[in-house]
């Protein structure tokens, strides 16, 4: 199918559901300020969940380099938008990936877009931080991979519990970094 108007259809459809849950909330969806708002929530939406139609190996595949040294490599402060799958709430941050590089570099820029391609879906932060972690771990000639991820959770903030200063940290590593603990540590300090 043609791709453009498959995207289409799926926008306007999307906006129906939403035009019909801003209905049962208890607004009335053809008031002038609303009369745009479904389509533009369908829209938002589409592209919030459009990791679903990238192929973060792909992007990794094309983003490898020759490079000489061994020793760690780190990259901080890429920040991500998410989901999280159980209230559909976004949750924000920070991700940190450190990597034992054997002959070959990934790319910064591309580091940032495989991190959104896992991270633009429905997700829970510990899912994001291990599936950005092996996907590097497969893709990247390495002796180890470790990735931090430290975010903020609307969900706990907006509603019910209200723990709005709380931050939640996820990690995840392999190789000499599972073996290794002053590797850890190395990687945390040097992200501080
Ligand atoms: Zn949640």
């Amino acid at each position: 199918m043609d791709k453009e108007k498959n995207e289409t259809q799926i926008i306007e459809e999307v906006s129906k559901h939403y035009k019909e849950i801003l209905r049962l909330l208890g607004e009335d969806p053809e008031r002038e300020g609303l009369i745009k708002t479904p389509m533009r929530a369908a829209k938002a939406m589409y592209d919030i969940t459009s990791g679903y139609r990238q192929d973060p190996l792909k992007i990794a595949s094309q983003a490898v380099f020759e490079h000489a040294g061994s020793q760690i490599v780190i990259v901080k402060d890429i920040e991500f938008y998410s989901m999280c799958e159980h209230h559909i709430l976004p949750f924000f941050g920070k991700i940190a990936v450190g990597y034992l590089p054997k002959g070959k570099m990934i790319g910064l820029s591309k580091l940032a877009r495989i991190v959104n391609s896992f991270a633009k879906r429905l997700q829970v932060q510990e899912r994001l931080t291990s599936q950005v972690c092996s996907l590097l771990t497969d893709s990247l000639p390495n002796d180890g991979v470790i990735v931090m991820c430290e975010a903020g959770h609307l969900c706990m903030k907006m509603r019910g519990v209200e723990k709005q200063e709380s931050t939640t940290v996820t990690f995840d590593y392999t190789g000499k970094f599972k073996e290794d603990i002053s590797l850890r540590h190395e990687f945390l300090n040097l992200i501080r």
